[in-house]
């Protein structure tokens, strides 16, 4: 690609995000403006999840991940954004630029105007939850399984245990139940669960999965393949009750304990990574702190929903093509957010009043009863029925109110019961 015109907004991942941020970036006014995608196609996660649910918000109609995704890639083609599959992404520099390898063009360096990151989330493997046991067969985690089950046409197994409560395990109990499988189970260590409460509603009780909180898997048995997990009740301090331990057998184990960002090109560029959400720390504008680097969707935070990916994407494709042309001056404000004491995690966490920005945000415990999303001083509250650390809750800022306050040093957004 060296020698070839030169690129305007250069983005990492063709995934919802990285798709919407070609098509903000072109839109913008960007001339090239090139997509990198590791795999052999387009669309991201989403296609593997091949069940309803995707573009309520954007379409305003219930499509699966595949369609919801053509719809994207079409516009895409139609606003001349460029892909090249195939092409992993190893490496970047702190200016933005690139290193790429493709099996037909081999080792390249690209320099564009402006970088977006979309790299989306992996999962937490088994590892990183140190059960005891030998490594058997039939261990998997649940994204993995189901890019078998719903790809390859492959099941993992006929007995499953699903341990941990995350959208993609409850979306895989369901699915093992549909392909012919039993599942003994959702083990969940938390006193909440995980994933959204209509996943539990028709991924689980639906079908009648028992769903254990409180409770978790301390061992797995079998040498070569798996034959069954010891399940046990957890303290406050999530630590195992003795003598609550019981055997339950399986021969599949899927985890659905935790998405993180992918985020190893922008440590290697020095990009500053938020310590809780895992993400890039960036403003209102998705810039990180590498001016140049742009970032969207769950290589940020991780999201519960796509439409709010891929409008995320379209505005980071359309700062980062401003950014390229020389029109987006470093900002005269970069007021911090802060998360009260009820939030988990939110992003962005700087807003310069550039822009209306929407701060997306977890609280780090349920409320169940009604209560209220603010941001002080005075800038947004909205009464809500509940509030569940597995649904995200939206936090809308205007420009106008920020730029009206000139003496604004932080904005502090939170969650309490009414
Ligand atoms: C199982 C599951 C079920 C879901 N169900 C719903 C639902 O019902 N409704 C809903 O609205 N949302 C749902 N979501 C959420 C939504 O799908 C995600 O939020 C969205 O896919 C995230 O998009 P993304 O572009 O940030 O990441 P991804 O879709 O993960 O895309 C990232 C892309 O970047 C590529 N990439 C990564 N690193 C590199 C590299 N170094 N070089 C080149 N390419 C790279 C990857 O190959 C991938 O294609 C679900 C998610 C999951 C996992």
């Amino acid at each position: 690609m060296n020698g070839d015109r030169p690129i305007d907004v250069l983005v990492v991942g063709a995934g919802p995000a990285g798709v919407a941020a070609g098509i903000g970036a072109r839109r913008a006014g960007a001339g090239r403006v090139v997509v990198l995608e590791r795999d052999w196609d387009l669309g991201g996660i989403l296609q593997q999840c091949i069940h309803p649910g995707f573009g309520l918000q954007t379409f305003k109609e219930e499509l699966t991940g595949p369609e919801y995704m053509h719809r994207f890639v079409v516009q895409a083609h139609e606003a001349g954004v460029e892909f090249l599959a195939n092409t992993m992404v190893f490496g970047m520099d702190p200016d933005g630029s690139v290193w790429t390898m493709n099996r037909d063009r081999g080792l390249e360096h690209l320099i564009p105007g402006a970088t977006v990151l979309a790299m989306g989330c992996r999962e937490r493997p088994l590892g990183a939850i140190r059960i005891p046991g030998s490594r058997p067969a039939g261990i998997y985690t649940a994204g993995t399984a189901q890019r078998f089950v719903n790809m390859e046409g492959q099941m993992p197994g006929n007995r499953a245990v699903i341990l941990g409560s995350g959208d993609i395990g409850l979306i895989m109990a369901r699915r093992m139940i549909w392909e012919g499988a039993t599942v003994e189970g959702v083990y969940e260590v938390m006193p909440w669960a995980g994933g959204l409460r209509r996943n539990i509603a028709q991924c689980l009780d639906d079908y009648g999965i028992p769903f254990h909180l409180e409770t978790t898997v301390t061992r797995v048995h079998g040498r070569d393949r798996l034959e069954g997990v010891t399940v046990a009740k957890v303290d406050g301090a999530r630590a195992p009750v003795p003598g609550t331990e019981r055997f339950v057998p399986c021969d599949t184990l899927l985890l659905a304990v935790g998405l993180i960002p992918e985020n190893e090109l922008s440590r290697g560029a020095g990009v500053e990574l938020h310590p809780v959400t895992g993400g890039p720390v960036v403003n209102d504008l998705l810039q990180t702190s590498r001016p140049p680097v742009f970032a969207a969707g769950n290589a940020v935070i991780v999201y519960d929903l796509v439409d709010n990916v891929s409008d995320e994407g379209l505005r980071a494709g359309a700062n980062a093509a401003r950014y390229a042309r020389g029109e987006l001056p470093a900002p005269d404000r970069s007021i911090p957010v802060r998360g009260g004491e009820n939030v988990r995690l939110f992003s962005p966490q700087f807003v310069t009043g550039a822009s209306d920005v929407t701060v997306y945000l977890r609280v780090s415990r349920p409320f169940e009863c009604p209560c209220r999303v603010f941001a002080e001083p005075g800038l947004f509250s909205q009464k809500l029925r509940y509030a569940r650390p597995g649904e995200m809750n939206e936090v809308r800022l205007g420009a106008d109110c920020i730029r009206a306050l000139t003496d604004l040093k932080e904005i502090v957004v939170d969650v309490e019961a009414l």
